[in-house]
């Protein structure tokens, strides 16, 4: 049986309209309880591994979506007091730049990690991997425009980072469906995450529990055995599903796409 997997967006920094912000006090609290309780947080290649053979009681996977720079001042220092790492998906058009692929949910537009950042947390043993090159549902693209997203992404991380920054992505907004499962594999990634459902036969397209801001609680969701964690698990299955908004957006924009560059304010 996989380990389970969390799937955090934003911690801490300035409010949000959406819902996928988690202030630093709750995810300090929870990382904090998960640890006196004795999870244990897996690497990537661990969790890897852990798939085929029996992996230890109380460890799991903790991923952050986007790869917000904040992160690097609210999450990393947080998890290193605790014993723990992490996997950061990163948007790799967008490392080092402002969120101009996203609905505009806060005043100011958010900035993301970049290299020297990414860098700095690595060599403190925090993992990187691909959450695609522009953040583009993959599912609603064509193979051509998909086939970009996963190899430009993957390419860009191995020669930055080395071979294990291309082991695995996160689709974005958990979409996948046989066709993309099909194209991730093809283009070299041993690992997918998809959303809450998962199917924890194949590999490119694993199970994740994203933590939303009303997942409070000591223990998230995703790793309660009780009856809150099946509900809060339902509940986020549904909330992933709805969020539709910044891929309608986005297909709407995508006729006039322009690379980044051009985007940077003046
Ligand atoms: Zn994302």
């Amino acid at each position: 049986m996989t380990p389970p997997v969390l799937c955090y967006h934003r911690v801490g920094g300035a409010p949000e309209l959406g819902v996928t912000r988690v202030s630093q006090a709750v995810f300090s609290r929870q990382m904090e309880s998960l640890a006196r309780a004795g999870w244990r947080t897996l690497t990537l290649s661990e969790f890897s591994g852990s798939r085929t053979t029996p992996h230890a009681p109380r460890t799991f996977l903790l991923t952050f979506d986007d790869g917000y720079e904040s992160l690097a001042e609210y999450a990393y220092p947080v998890l290193e007091r605790f014993g723990f790492t992490a996997t950061t998906f990163v948007i790799t058009d967008f490392i080092g730049r402002e969120n101009r692929w996203d609905m505009r949910y806060t005043w100011r537009r958010l900035r993301h990690l970049d290299w020297p950042h990414i860098e700095h947390w690595r060599a403190r043993g925090f993992e990187f991997a691909s959450h695609g090159a522009r953040h583009r549902r993959l599912t609603w693209v064509d193979d051509v425009t998909a086939n970009d997203e996963l190899c430009r992404a993957r390419a860009v991380l191995i020669e930055k980072l080395g071979a294990e920054a291309g082991r695995a992505i996160a689709y974005p907004f958990g979409a996948v469906d046989d066709r993309v499962q099909r194209l991730a594999h093809a283009a070299g990634y041993a690992l997918g995450f998809g959303g809450v459902r998962g199917d924890h036969g194949s590999p490119w397209h694993l199970p994740r529990v994203p933590v939303y801001m009303w997942d409070a609680t000591n223990i998230p969701f995703g790793l309660r055995q009780d009856s809150l964690g099946a509900a809060g698990r339902f509940v986020a299955h549904v909330a992933n599903r709805c969020a539709v908004g910044t891929s309608m957006l986005q297909a709407v924009r995508g006729r006039i796409w322009r690379p980044p560059e051009s985007t940077v304010d003046a």
